[in-house]
């Protein structure tokens, strides 16, 4: 990958890690005012878990991007943690924190490889 689209990665990256950490910082709507006369609190609580679930998201993103960053750095960017082939330029455009490639990716949510750090993937 040339340095010139490195970089350009790396603005959208910063980008994004600012933007998320400032969200995560401010979280709107997590705090619910606890309203004795409301008795609705199954809504309440429904609330919350949908504040928690899409934090929790944006904490993992943020964590991926911190590691495509890292992998910046490091000289690795753009390469697939699994198989070491190249992530591909169409997904790190449409994902630029992406650590795997589409085949890595798609074989790790069907379960097909269990991605441990410094493994070789066990092909089905
Ligand atoms: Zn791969």
């Amino acid at each position: 990958m040339t340095e010139a689209r490195i970089a350009k990665f790396r603005k959208v990256l910063i980008a994004r890690e600012r933007e998320l950490q400032q969200r995560l910082e401010h979280p709107e709507g997590i705090s619910v005012q606890q309203q004795p006369e409301q008795q609705d609190v199954g809504r309440q609580r429904l609330d919350i878990d949908v504040s928690i679930g899409s934090l929790v998201v944006e904490w993992e993103l943020l964590r991926n991007i911190r590691e495509a960053l890292h992998r910046m750095e490091c000289g690795i960017y753009g390469i697939c943690g699994v198989c070491d082939g190249p992530v591909g330029i169409r997904r790190l455009n449409a994902l630029p924190w992406a650590p795997f490639c589409v085949k890595c990716q798609s074989a790790m949510e069907s379960g097909d490889i269990l991605c441990l750090p410094g493994s070789q993937p066990a092909a089905a």
